[in-house]
């Protein structure tokens, strides 16, 4: 289906499952099918009185449960469902006429207000801890068709591109914790004025954790709220809640538009003309885009599974605007190529990049990779990690290198169009396209 999860998260959930297996003494049980079938074979053959279940927030997801609930209440079976990956669900943070925000900034006012207590600062409930002990079936009691292993999901890849990803990331529980607490430890004092510079790290790389549940948010608030008390680290933590509010603003525009992922939020957009430019295409997926900066972000996500935020918003908007592709063969390729690919976070951001989303980013705001690479990556330590054949170049031409001199590039071994890209666009001419375009079609 158009929704199959792409080949980096799958790989993810194999490593977390396995995880969760190791964490139950390898009593996790699996079926695959139609969940409503696999369900009712269960409690037909053993007898159970209750389901329950954590919700999900994917269109697809949200049409199955609610048939699965009605059909099992039907027999008399009592279902309930919880929330555990939201600080509010979409239908809890909306305006007081009960519809729903179309802008990030009173989203997130509201929100706020809701974890601030006046009495204590904060609001926040404490997580429930794990049980200390669970009374799980053993394999032999349980009907043939939930008898799978995780090595049986097929979710790992038969050849090991992922061999250094696995060097980088940790999934599951354990790794979320880890990932939590060194956040929290040594970035989170500085995350206001450093979470945009790329090769800084300083942001919290919970993202893939979070999206498979390996962290709820109400952890990380908890974990936050003695940060947030603190006076001295109060602007970032404030800064970090709002990225994680971020992620709720995506979820309620994804529950609230359940064609999100396909169709352009501003129908004004539905007559633009995109280009039909596979060449180019390719050429910004494999980072040979011959702009620095971009190359390294692309380069980024195909050998490590993730790409630093501030250069998502760079690589989209080269994309969209400057090469003037469709903002759905983007979001694809991340949704393929990325171990934190989410439907919520993965549509709204591309929307938001493409101009025709839910919150005001105009489509004229285009951003020039060169002063953004100049001003986020000034030395040019990001661009020499993932574009090692621009090394050698000094930082005064790293990020424009045509600008160099002949000598320069012949003492730092670059040979136009062998050992580099030429540009496959020129910045201000694709820039006037792209607004001449928007003004004829959509203006
Ligand atoms: P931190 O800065 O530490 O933020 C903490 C958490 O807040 C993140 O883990 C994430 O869950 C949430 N968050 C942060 N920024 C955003 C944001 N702009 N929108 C929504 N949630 C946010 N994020 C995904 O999780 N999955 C995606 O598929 C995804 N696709 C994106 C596509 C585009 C075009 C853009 C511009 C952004 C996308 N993002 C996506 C959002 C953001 O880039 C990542 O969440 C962030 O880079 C993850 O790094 P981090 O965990 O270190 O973030």
């Amino acid at each position: 289906s158009q929704y199959k999860q792409g080949g980096a998260s799958r790989g993810w959930l194999g490593e977390s499952l396995a995880c969760l297996n190791d964490a139950l003494g390898q009593k996790l049980r699996i079926a695959r099918g139609d969940a409503y079938r696999v369900l009712r074979t269960l409690t037909q053959a053993m007898d159970v009185k209750g389901v329950y279940w954590n919700r999900c927030y994917e269109p697809w997801r949200v049409k199955r449960d609610i048939a699965i609930k009605e059909s099992l209440r039907r027999e008399g079976i009592d279902v309930r469902s919880f929330n555990a990956s939201l600080l509010l669900e979409p239908h809890e943070n909306v305006k007081e006429d009960g519809t729903p925000y179309k802008v990030f900034t009173p989203f997130y006012r509201n929100a706020y207000m809701s974890f601030m207590d006046e009495t204590e600062g904060m609001g926040v409930p404490e997580a429930v801890a794990s049980p200390k002990a669970l009374d799980l079936y053993a394999h032999t009691d349980l009907p043939s068709c939930i008898g799978l292993g995780v090595q049986n999901l097929d979710l790992l890849p038969s050849f090991p591109w992922h061999a250094e990803m696995k060097t980088l990331w940790q999934p599951g529980e354990q790794g979320a914790k880890r990932g939590l607490d060194v956040f929290l430890a040594r970035s989170i004092k500085c995350y206001k004025t450093q979470r945009d510079f790329p090769a800084k790290k300083n942001s919290s790389a919970l993202s893939a954790h979070l999206h498979f549940g390996e962290v709820s948010p109400y952890q990380i608030l908890h974990a936050l709220k003695t940060h947030i008390l603190a006076l001295d680290h109060q602007v970032d933590s404030e800064a970090f809640l709002r990225q994680l509010v971020w992620r709720e603003f995506c979820y309620a525009l994804l529950y609230h538009n359940r064609e999100l992922p396909t169709q352009n939020l501003q129908s004004k957009f539905d007559g633009f003309a995109w280009r039909d430019d596979a060449e180019n295409l390719r050429k910004w997926q494999k980072g040979q885009t011959g702009y620095p900066i971009i190359d390294a972000g692309m380069r980024e996500l195909w050998r490590t599974g993730f790409m630093h935020n501030r250069v998502r918003m760079l690589v989209g908007s080269f994309l969209v605007k400057n090469l003037m592709i469709d903002w759905r063969h983007g979001a694809r390729w991340f949704w393929e190529c990325l171990l934190d690919a989410d439907l919520a976070n993965n549509s709204a951001g591309w929307q938001w990049i493409a101009g025709c989303g839910a919150d005001a980013a105009p489509y004229f705001r285009v951003f020039n990779p060169v002063l953004q690479g100049q001003k986020f990556d000034k030395e040019g330590e990001y661009v020499r990690t993932y574009v090692p054949e621009l090394a050698s170049l000094s930082d005064k031409y790293i990020h424009c290198p045509w600008e160099s001199p002949a000598r320069e590039l012949h003492l730092a071994g670059i040979e136009w169009g062998r050992t580099y890209p030429h540009r496959i666009v020129d910045l201000a001419v694709s820039r006037k396209r792209a607004l001449d375009t928007f003004k004829t079609h959509c203006a």
